[in-house]
């Protein structure tokens, strides 16, 4: 007889391993499949998320930010010490240990929740039948009274730069490299790209970002984003909008590159070439041809607001699905998906999810930009404040950057949040929890920020919406 649970979830990465976890908490039988193997072959849970994405890639930044700050900041401190030097090899230990250490935790964590991991390839079939293929092994077919269907995404590749895993790769690639490159090529000046290119820049590569757009960082707000092209061109990083590649080929351990721009066709020569020009669907073997579950024309599987696929008791999270493609959205899904099937009442709010940016300073928002407020016709009002009159940051030897809010000019909500600067993703999280509520710009002004706290940076931008920030003057 075929294995049966309440709940089967095909794949286990931040969306789906919570999903399962949930599920379980609810007491029902949960089985969540998944067939991540690492460059060492071995089987892993975390999905791109621990093992590919968010965790190495801040693991990498953290190191390579104190490598930088060493040479560059401490001796403003006072602090002076003779040849800092670089371990790549002990980096990128360190990084793969937490890796390690992570991923095997959520092996705790289903054990510990009574969540049945397998590995294998899974299959949606008809009638919410589930095809499960051991790697090396004979598929069987698993009975499911629900399916959560959380398969993720894999990188976009570029025609005219393909991957050849050495010298032009992903950014799972550029997580590994075991040696600084002495020039680094990023196509792409999105979030991956301007985090991975930060990384290598930091630990003394030459890096040039080559990004198709003329805005830089476009899905920001204008002024954040001018703010932090300023703080990245400061730091070297050499960020080249309106830049659309078309070849790259690799040779004798170089890479030339050809771009096209206002000027003309220009050509770079690197030692190594990151494509980071977003993500696609992963949905690759996913769905047998008479599973009824249908994807959209980029490859999206279709849900609705509560992620309920065409298939009923079919649903599908994460960034299989449409919105964007953020670990804590997938994971935020997996929890209502899990507490809808228990029969609760879930919902989640797309309009206040949190977008971060990890490099120095960070770069971290939620709700809408001005241009989008501005855009839907709303009378608004805004304020904003710098960190350079905050004392926590001038302690800190880390004053660049400001807090931006966007209210409504009619009932005082706030409708945006935007600050670069330091621990920005970290801050936002009052604004998200402000949000969440509803807030008016008043509830912030009102609440008590600790001194000093990069908080107070938050507050006094609430306070400059109505221009009663205190410790700058209103314009
Ligand atoms: C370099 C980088 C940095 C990032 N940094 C951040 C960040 O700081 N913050 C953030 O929020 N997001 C970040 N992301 C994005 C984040 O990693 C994704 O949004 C997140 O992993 C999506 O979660 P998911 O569960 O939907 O899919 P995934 O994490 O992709 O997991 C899907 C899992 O399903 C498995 N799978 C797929 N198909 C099958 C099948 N048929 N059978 C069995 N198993 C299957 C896959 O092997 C995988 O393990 C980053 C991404 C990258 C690449």
């Amino acid at each position: 007889m075929s294995k049966s649970f309440d709940v089967v979830v095909i794949g286990a990465g931040p969306a789906g391993y919570i999903s399962a976890i949930r599920a379980a908490q609810h007491g029902m039988t949960v089985a969540c499949i998944d067939e991540w193997q690492n460059r060492d072959g071995k089987n892993a849970l975390g999905g791109t998320c621990l093992n590919a994405g968010c965790i190495p890639s801040k693991v990498l930044l953290e190191s390579s930010e104190l490598y930088h700050r060493a040479n560059h900041e401490f001796s403003k401190h006072g602090i002076e010490f003779k040849g800092v030097g670089i371990d790549v090899s002990k980096m990128q230990k360190r990084r793969a240990s937490i890796v390690r250490q992570l991923t095997g935790g959520i092996a705790g964590l289903f054990k510990a929740a009574n969540v049945e991991g397998l590995v294998g390839h899974g299959r949606l079939l008809s009638g919410r039948q589930v095809e499960l293929t051991p790697v090396g092994g004979k598929a069987e077919v698993i009975e499911a009274r629900h399916v959560i269907l959380a398969s993720g995404s894999t990188p976009i590749e570029l025609p005219v730069a393909p991957f050849d895993g050495d010298s032009i790769v992903d950014s799972w690639g550029a997580l590994e490299f075991d040696a600084v490159p002495a020039r680094l090529g990023v196509v792409g000046g999105g979030v991956i790209g301007l985090e991975l290119g930060s990384v290598w820049s930091r630990l003394g590569a030459e890096v040039v970002i080559l990004e198709a757009m003329d805005d830089f960082l476009f899905m920001a707000d204008r002024d954040v984003a001018r703010e932090a092209a300023k703080a990245f061109a400061k730091q070297g990083l050499d960020i080249r909008l309106g830049a659309k590649v078309t070849s790259a080929k690799a040779g004798k351990g170089k890479v030339s590159v050809a771009y096209e721009d206002k000027s003309g066709t220009q050509s770079l020569e690197v030692d190594k070439l990151v494509v980071a020009v977003g993500r696609r669907p992963y949905t690759d073997g996913l769905l047998a041809e008479d599973s009824g579950v249908q994807l959209d024309e980029r490859g999206f599987i279709i849900v609705d607001d509560e992620c309920r696929t065409s298939v009923k008791n079919v649903m599908a999270i994460g960034d299989c699905v449409r919105g964007p493609m953020l670990a804590h959205k997938g994971s935020e899904e997996g929890v209502m998906v899990a507490d809808l099937i228990a029969g609760e009442i879930a919902e989640l709010n797309y309009n206040v999810i949190p977008s971060v940016i990890y490099t120095a300073p960070e770069i971290a928002w939620v709700g809408k930009t001005e241009s989008e407020v501005s855009a839907s016709g709303r009378p608004y009002k805004k304020g904003s404040f710098p960190f350079a009159a905050i004392g926590r940051a001038k302690a800190m030897e880390q004053t660049e950057g400001m807090v931006k809010i966007i209210s409504a000019a009619d009932d005082d909500e706030v409708l945006g949040v935007h600050i670069v600067g330091p621990m920005a993703g970290e801050l936002i999280a009052e604004a998200v929890l402000a949000m969440e509520f509803q807030a008016s710009t008043e509830d912030i002004q009102r609440t008590i920020h600790a001194h000093p706290s990069l908080a107070e940076a938050v507050h006094e931008a609430a306070l400059a919406v109505d221009g009663r920030a205190l410790n700058f003057p209103n314009r």
